[in-house]
């Protein structure tokens, strides 16, 4: 809404469009399609130079800085040594039916990758004479992880069901868990491969080793390869089914440039454009196609045979025609490996060697409803609508025999264990979820959970250390009522309230910087919350409504805008109350608020971040349902505010009350309390309305001095299902009339009094 205060503006996930290729064409151009791209890596960088035009900057001092290093053999390390680095894999495989892409194929694409880097490819005979004397081997060979980060023995292969789609860029979500990818192994130690769907036209892409990690987190090195490009069997696609989408990729991610220079391939390259390598031809252009294996090919750049080196792996020709990297090609890539800091750990990374092997060793994995489903949300609490629980948890089959049998315990703090016995088969390096035995809750009260595993197959477990998992609390928020909160406990949220930070930004706090009553209150800093339509929710322990015939929330609160309060028709920040009676499956909006109906400082404008004053405080009420004739045992009320990046709001002295239908509202339908009031009158109905047109009041003279027009159904801003707000705070003390109009025409008066 704002456009004056002055933002710096992120936006994590940014969507990327192709340009339309504009490539040199060859006789087999056709085999591919004219947005193809073979490579997503300048694309993403050119989104990210455009965002942060600093990272460019630094990016190419850092890259000059490199290659004149390289130029000059000025780095520490010995120069060229006969030492091979073997750098640990691990595949996560990220897609709806992850198996199928199979270990095999997995094992086809470290094949290609030892055969490409050490030069022993078979088909570098296609290599054109004039460019063997520069054919690199390169020291650096790939093993498929045998050891995870926790020490434990793996395949180096991790496979995720997800429908989740690479999205190139920074926060890719096949990257992270809570997206629906997978997070990245130390990716010092690891060189991560996400094996996936990408959006059309990708095959993969990479982030280079001198990207700063100040722009590109450690937690997103490696790359992104598209599983129709990924091995030389299986789901791999031709042209691009021989493995040198990840033989390229890793290429970048070793700070190889594509051959014709740091561009995109895009038709605007220039023969100075350089990849900063002595011994691989200027190229104006990127190759595609298959062109014979003794084509000499001129351009531009390179007019005089032999031309440009289009079979090199940094090109965009097929698979079957990329062969060589240059020698100075794979000098560069150690020399980033040995002089990257965050990559140094790649060459002396132990995880290529397994652990010494254990018959039984059972690892507890997680907590299932521990599983972040939405990035931002840190749930080590889970909270249950009933005093019982049943921990479902996730173990993995570390060992080498196949586990048959196994013993779990939990209990909550120092409690009573629960033993549950399971039986089944989890094989080596597969993992199994266990529905534990029912567990009992104490209401209101954090449980930790502690659990533990044992006696597999009826044996000791060779390895201890990974048999304990915790969990940070199992919660059964009921309270009885009524019920207070006033946010003056330090600990925040209130032990039995659960907080809901949907994009992990700004969120509901306590703060002392204003309270109505004590030294604090709830806010919610929307002053500095620069986005629009986020929510983030508070939402409230379970409370009985069994029985109750009008069950109310009451709550301070104090509100601004940073626009006019008064614009019309464009919801700015928004608060809202739901009711849920299924433990959050389904929700009741019951009160809805913004701009003016919403702040507590008049039709003002406020450009500094609101602090109310004691005087800006109002009390509003919220009504829950009546719950005369329902069922329903126990609801929740959930607090919600969606930002618009306007100003604070601010909620003190919570009150969950419910009250008996007063017997005049029971005979009579409807009523008007209080009565007589200083000016806010509150008309119930002890039945819904359902053909309410207008509520009219009048004053002695009979002149309307206020009028509501319901509209059909009931629904609309700040109208509860049963009850409605008459606000007489404007109107001289004295007598009126309550005026109700049904659209049967028929009409019902009450006599109001206004006092001082
Ligand atoms: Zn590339």
């Amino acid at each position: 809404m704002k456009s004056l205060k002055s933002i710096f503006f992120v936006s994590l996930a940014f969507t990327l469009s192709l340009p339309v290729a504009a490539q040199k064409q060859n006789n087999n151009a056709s085999v591919r399609t004219a947005s193809m791209h073979r490579c997503g890596t300048e694309i993403v960088m050119e989104e990210l130079f455009r965002k942060y035009p600093a990272f460019k900057k630094e990016m190419e001092l850092s890259r000059a800085k490199k290659f004149q290093a390289l130029q000059q053999q000025q780095f520490r390390i010995p120069f060229r040594t006969d030492a091979v680095y073997t750098i640990p894999v691990v595949v996560h495989i990220v897609l709806t039916s992850p198996s199928t892409v199979s270990d095999a194929q997995v094992q086809s694409q470290i094949d290609v990758l030892n055969e490409d880097y050490g030069g022993t490819n078979a088909d570098s005979s296609r290599i054109p004479a004039a460019f063997k004397p520069v054919f690199g081997k390169s020291n650096i060979r790939f093993c498929l992880a045998r050891r995870d980060p926790k020490g434990d023995a793996t395949n180096g292969i991790n496979r995720v069901s997800s429908t989740v789609i690479s999205n190139p860029g920074l926060a890719d979500p096949v990257k992270f868990t809570c997206s629906g990818g997978s997070d990245a192994w130390d990716p010092s130690k690891y060189l991560n491969i996400w094996v996936c769907q990408m959006p059309s036209g990708f095959l993969g892409y990479s982030f280079f080793a001198s990207d700063p990690l100040s722009y590109i987190p450690l937690n997103e090195r490696g790359f992104v390869n598209n599983y129709r490009s990924f091995g030389r069997t299986g789901t791999a696609q031709a042209p691009f089914n021989k493995g040198k989408t990840a033989t390229h990729e890793i290429g970048h991610f070793f700070d190889l440039e594509h051959i014709w220079g740091p561009n995109n391939c895009d038709g605007t390259q220039v023969c100075t454009d350089d990849d900063g390598i002595s011994d691989t031809p200027l190229q104006l252009s990127c190759s595609s196609g298959a062109p014979a294996a003794d084509s000499i090919i001129k351009d531009a750049c390179s007019p005089n045979a032999p031309g440009i080196m289009w079979m090199n792996y940094m090109d965009y020709v097929d698979d079957i025609a990329m062969v060589m990297f240059s020698k100075q090609q794979c000098t560069s890539m150690e020399t980033s490996l040995l002089n990257t800091a965050w990559m140094q750990g790649l060459a002396t990374s132990d995880a290529c060697t397994p652990p010494s092997s254990l018959n039984r060793d059972v690892r507890f994995e997680k907590f299932v409803d521990q599983t972040i489903t939405n990035c931002g949300t840190s749930n080590t609490t889970v909270y249950t609508c009933t005093n019982s629980y049943r921990p479902v948890i996730t173990v993995k089959n570390v060992g080498t025999d196949n586990i048959t049998s196994l013993s779990i315990s939990a209990k909550f703090g120092t409690g009573t264990p629960v033993v549950t016995s399971w039986s089944g088969t989890i094989t080596p390096q597969s993992t199994a979820d266990i529905t534990l035995n029912t567990m009992t809750l104490n209401s209101g009260s954090n449980n930790n959970l502690i659990i533990y595993t044992s006696n597999p197959n009826g044996n000791t477990d060779q390895k201890v250390a990974n048999d304990t998992g915790k969990l940070g609390a199992v919660i059964y928020p009921y309270v009885t009522t009524p019920y207070t909160e006033g946010f003056e406990s330090t600990t925040f949220p209130p032990a039995v309230w659960k907080r809901t930070n949907s994009d992990g930004d700004i969120t509901w706090e306590r703060t002392t910087t204003a309270a109505k009553t004590g030294v604090a209150s709830m806010f919610i800093d929307n002053y500095n919350y620069s986005s629009n339509n986020e929510t983030d929710e508070m939402t409230s322990p379970l409370f009985s409504v069994k029985g109750k015939d009008s069950v109310f929330l009451t709550f301070q609160v104090a509100a601004a805008t940073y626009s006019a309060p008064d614009l019309a028709g464009n919801p700015t920040d928004t608060l809202e109350i739901l009711i849920t009676k299924d433990c959050g499956q389904t929700f009741t909006s019951v009160y809805k608020k913004w701009g003016l109906d919403l702040v507590t400082t008049g039709n003002i404008a406020v450009d500094t971040a609101y602090v109310p004053l004691a005087s800006q405080w109002r009390r509003d009420t919220a009504f829950l349902g009546d719950y005369s004739l329902s069922t329903i045992d126990n609801i929740q009320a959930v607090i919600r505010n969606t930002t618009n990046y306007e100003n604070n709001i601010y909620i003190d002295d919570i009150n969950i009350t419910y009250k008996d239908a007063n017997a005049n509202l029971k005979r009579n339908g409807v009523m008007v309390t209080p009565n007589p009031s200083r000016g806010l009158f509150i008309l119930q109905y002890y039945e819904k309305p359902v053909n309410l047109d207008y509520i009219n009041v009048y004053n002695y003279a009979g002149q309307l001095v206020w009028q509501k027009r319901i509209s059909a159904g009931l629904s609309g801003n700040n109208l509860g299902p049963n009850y409605v707000e008459i606000d007489l705070k404007n109107v001289s003390t004295g007598l009126y009339t309550v005026q109700l109009v049904y659209r049967s025409k028929k009409a019902q008066t009450i006599k109001v009094l206004k006092v001082n």
